[in-house]
C-alpha cells in the first residue's frame, strides 16, 4: 500500500510520469486510495462555463466552447476524478454530436465525453484489463497526444485532454496488452497488508470511523491538508531539481541491465526520480531516487512473457544501479561490485547475474520433471513431461454468430466493429450509433407528404437507423486432454503440451476464458475450472502428470458437465471444446454415447489427433465424426501454413489470423513474436534433443520456428 501511495503522490507532483497501474487482488482498497489522492490534488482554475476546463491563463485555442477572450471570468474548483466504466461506448468516452438536438432542432452541438471531463484531473479505470480494445485504442491515442480528436458523424472537434491515468486490475482475470502496459508510467502491486501491526491499524481506523465519522474525518482532514501542502511544495521545487549526467548514465545502466525495449523506461525513470527528489526535499537526483523510480517503472517494462512472476529482482536492481553516489573511494567496496567504475552501459546486469542463477526471476521449472526419460514401457506409472516448443496457433472458431463478450475469436453481433447493415434503434440504446444513409433513405419516401418545400430533408424520429455491427467475441475454450499411458511417452506428451500451450497463448491474445480437463487412469478430472487466467492454465498444464488407462468417455462427460455449468453462469459465452487425444479408449464406457450427447447439445468441438508413427488406427477421425467436430492433427495446428513461415519479427502483430479488425499502425494485437519466442524459452525447462522422431512432423509445418529461436 505504501508503494501505491508513493506512486500516486509522485504522479501528482509530476503528471508527465504518465499514471499508475495498480495490480492486485480484490478487496485491497485500491479505489479508496485513488479517491484519497484526488482529494489532495491542488485545485484547478478554469474558465467559468467552459465544459472543457480551459485554463484562464492559457485557454485551449481549439476549445469547442471557445474562444475565450483574455480576462474571461475564472473559477477555482477541486481536481476531478472521472471514472471510465469498463462497458462505456466510444461516444461516452470521446464525446459526440448531440444527435437529438441536431435532428430535431437542427443545431450542431458537441456533447463532451469523459476525456473532456478528466482534463487536468484523474481518469480512473477500474479493471482496465477488461476494457474493450476499441476504447483502449482511443484512450492510448488521447493519453499519448494530450488531445482528443473526434472526427465522425459530421463532427470535427479537437480539445485538450491531459489527465493522470490510473488503472487497476486483478491479474487473475487476465493480462493487459503490452501497448497499454507501457502507457502507464508506473506499476505497483497492491496486496492486503500481511503483517499483524498494519492489519490491526486498518481495523482500528475502521472502528474509529464507525464509532465517530465526524471526529475521524476531522482527524484525517488535518493530515490531508498537510499532505496537500507537501505535494504543492514539491511541485514548486521540481523545476529546480538537477538531473546530472552521472544520474542519467546510472538510469541508462539500469535500463540496459534489465533489457527493456526503447527509451520510454529511461524517460519515465528520470521523471520519477526527479519527482522523488523534490518530494523528499532534495535538489539533486540521487542513487536512492533512481532506485525508487526503477522499482516503480521497470516491472512492467522488462521483456517478459505472460507467465513470468510480477515484480523486480531487487538484487539485480542493486547491481545494475552500480556503486554509491560519490565517486568511489580507491579501496574496493567490501561487497565487491562487478566494476567500480559505475554502471556498465552494456548488458552487465544480466551477464553479471547472481552466481546462484536466479537472475531471471521467474523461470518455471516443471516440478517433478524426471531427468531420465520415462520409457514407453512405463505406461501405468505416472510421469510429468515438460512442454514442448510452442508456436503461433491457427485460430479455431465456433461456427455461427454469437453475442458474447468482445474478443478476437468467433464472429459476433457487437456494438463496435464493422458495420454490416442498418436497423431502427433499439429501445435499450443509450446513444445513437447513427447510420446516416439508411436514415436518409428511410425519410426520403415521405418528404412530399411531410410537406417539404425547400432544401433540407424533413426528418421524423421514426426515420432513425442505427448501424448493425459485427465484430468478434471471446469464447470459452475448454481443453480435454488425454493424459493416459498411451500418450505418456515422454516425447509425445511434450509435443502435446507444446500444442496445448500454443493454443493457450492464442487464447490469451483472443481474450478467451480457458479450462482444462484431463482424463487418465480410472476417470477424468477438471484440473482448472474455466478462468480468464491463461497463466494458471499454463501452470496446470506444465505439472499435469500422465500415465494409466484411457477413460475417453469419462473425459467427454466431465467436459460436458463443465460446459453445462458454465452455460448457466455465463449464457452468452459460447464454448469451444478442444479434445486432444489419439482416439483410443481402454477404460470406462463407450465414448460414442458421450460424443452423441455433446453433439445433441450443440457444442462446437475440435479434435486434435495426437496419433503418430507408422501404423495408425485413425480412431480420432471417428471421434470427430461422432461429435460433428472439426478434425486436425498436431501438424495442422500452427497458423497460416506457408504464410507463417514468412513471419519475421512482425509476425504476431495484425497478421492474417488477427481477426475482424484492420490492424492500426503501431498496434500489436497481442504478444509479439519476440514475446512468444521468449515465453517458449522461458517455459521449456529442459529442451529435448532435436532429432526426436515424434516431433519431426510438427516441426516440418512451421519452418520459422528456428528463426524465432535465434532472434
Ligand atoms: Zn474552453
Amino acid at each position: 500500500m505504501e508503494d501505491m501511495r508513493l506512486a500516486l503522490i509522485l504522479n501528482a507532483i509530476s503528471p508527465a510520469i504518465g499514471g499508475v497501474l495498480v495490480r492486485g487482488e480484490k478487496g485491497t482498497a485500491k479505489s479508496t486510495a485513488v479517491r484519497a489522492l484526488t482529494a489532495v490534488l491542488p485545485p484547478v482554475d478554469v474558465v467559468a462555463g467552459c465544459r472543457f476546463s480551459c485554463s484562464p491563463a492559457r485557454p485551449d485555442p481549439g476549445c469547442p466552447d471557445g474562444s475565450h477572450p483574455a480576462g474571461s471570468a475564472a473559477q477555482r474548483r477541486p481536481a476531478r476524478l472521472v471514472e471510465l466504466p469498463v462497458g462505456a461506448t466510444e461516444d461516452r468516452l470521446t464525446g459526440s454530436l448531440d444527435l437529438g438536438r441536431a435532428l430535431t432542432e437542427g443545431v450542431t452541438t458537441f456533447q463532451p465525453g469523459l476525456l473532456a471531463g478528466a482534463h487536468r484531473g484523474v481518469l480512473y479505470v477500474d479493471e482496465v484489463n477488461l476494457l474493450h480494445d476499441h476504447l483502449v485504442d482511443l484512450l492510448l491515442d488521447a493519453a499519448a497526444l494530450g488531445t482528443n480528436y473526434v472526427e465522425r458523424d459530421g463532427v470535427s472537434v479537437r480539445h485538450e485532454a491531459r489527465f493522470l491515468l490510473v488503472g487497476t486490475m486483478n491479474p487473475e482475470e487476465g493480462e493487459l496488452r503490452p501497448q497499454l502496459l507501457d502507457r502507464f508510467g508506473l506499476t505497483v502491486e497492491a496486496a492486503a497488508p500481511r503483517d499483524p501491526a498494519s492489519r490491526a491499524e486498518v481495523v482500528r481506523r475502521r472502528i474509529a470511523f464507525d464509532a465517530d465519522p465526524v471526529a475521524f474525518a476531522a482527524r484525517f482532514a488535518a493530515a490531508e491538508a498537510s499532505l496537500a501542502a507537501d505535494i504543492a511544495a514539491a511541485q514548486e521545487r521540481l523545476p529546480a531539481v538537477v538531473l546530472d549526467d552521472a544520474a542519467l548514465e546510472r538510469i541508462a545502466g539500469v535500463c540496459a541491465g534489465f533489457d527493456v525495449d526503447g527509451l520510454r523506461a529511461d524517460i519515465v525513470i528520470a521523471r520519477t526520480a526527479a519527482a522523488h527528489a523534490a518530494w523528499r526535499g532534495g535538489l539533486a537526483v540521487s542513487r536512492e531516487d533512481i532506485r525508487v523510480a526503477s522499482r516503480l517503472a521497470l516491472p512492467h517494462r522488462r521483456r517478459r512473457n505472460p507467465f513470468d512472476a510480477p515484480g523486480l529482482d531487487e538484487r539485480q536492481l542493486d547491481e545494475a544501479l552500480g556503486g554509491p553516489d560519490e565517486e568511489p573511494e580507491p579501496d574496493p567496496p567490501s561487497g565487491g561490485g562487478p566494476d567500480a567504475g559505475g554502471p556498465d552501459p552494456g548488458d552487465g546486469g544480466r551477464d553479471a547475474g547472481p552466481p546462484d542463477g536466479d537472475g531471471d526471476g521467474a523461470r518455471q521449472d516443471a516440478p517433478g520433471t524426471p531427468d531420465s526419460p520415462a520409457g514407453p514401457g512405463t505406461a501405468g506409472r505416472e510421469s510429468v513431461a515438460p512442454s514442448g516448443p510452442a508456436f503461433r496457433a491457427r485460430r479455431l472458431e465456433v461456427p455461427g454468430k454469437g453475442q458474447g463478450a468482445a474478443g478476437r475469436r468467433s464472429r459476433a453481433a457487437t456494438d463496435v466493429g464493422r458495420s454490416v447493415g442498418a436497423r431502427p434503434p433499439l429501445p435499450s440504446s443509450r446513444t445513437l450509433d447513427l447510420h446516416l444513409t439508411a436514415t436518409l433513405a428511410a425519410s426520403a419516401p415521405h418528404q412530399r407528404r411531410r410537406g417539404r418545400s425547400g432544401p433540407g430533408l424533413v426528418l421524423e424520429g421514426g426515420d432513425l437507423r442505427e448501424h448493425r455491427r459485427e465484430g468478434r467475441e471471446s469464447n470459452l475454450v475448454l481443453f480435454a486432454v488425454d493424459a493416459s499411458g498411451s500418450m505418456a511417452a515422454r516425447r509425445r506428451m511434450e509435443a502435446v503440451k507444446g500444442a496445448v500451450l500454443s493454443l493457450l497463448l492464442d487464447a490469451y491474445q483472443r481474450r478467451d476464458k480457458v479450462g482444462l480437463v484431463c482424463f487418465r487412469g480410472s476417470g477424468a478430472e477438471l484440473l482448472l475450472p474455466p478462468t480468464s487466467s491463461v497463466d494458471a492454465a499454463a501452470r496446470r498444464l506444465e505439472t499435469m502428470p500422465a500415465g494409466g488407462r484411457t477413460p475417453l468417455a469419462a473425459g467427454l462427460a466431465e467436459a460436458h458437465a463443465t460446459l453445462r455449468r458454465e452455460r448457466l453462469r455465463d449464457p452468452l459465452r459460447r464454448p469451444l471444446l478442444v479434445i486432444v487425444t489419439d482416439g483410443r479408449h481402454t477404460a470406462g464406457g463407450d465414448p460414442a454415447a458421450a460424443a452423441q450427447n455433446l453433439r445433441r447439445d450443440g457444442i462446437a468441438a475440435v479434435v486434435v489427433d495426437c496419433e503418430s508413427g507408422p501404423v495408425r488406427l485413425g480412431l480420432a477421425v471417428a471421434l470427430a465424426q461422432a461429435l460433428g467436430a472439426e478434425y486436425l492433427n498436431l501438424g495442422g495446428l500452427p497458423a497460416g501454413g506457408p504464410q507463417a513461415g514468412a513471419g519475421g519479427p512482425q509476425a504476431g502483430a495484425g497478421g492474417p489470423q488477427a481477426g475482424g479488425r484492420a490492424p492500426r499502425a503501431g498496434d500489436a494485437t497481442g504478444l509479439s513474436a519476440q514475446a512468444l519466442a521468449d515465453s517458449v524459452r522461458g517455459l521449456r525447462a529442459d529442451r529435448a534433443d532435436r532429432a526426436d522422431p515424434v516431433r519431426q512432423p510438427i516441426r516440418a509445418g512451421r519452418p520459422s520456428r528456428t528463426d524465432r529461436k535465434v532472434a
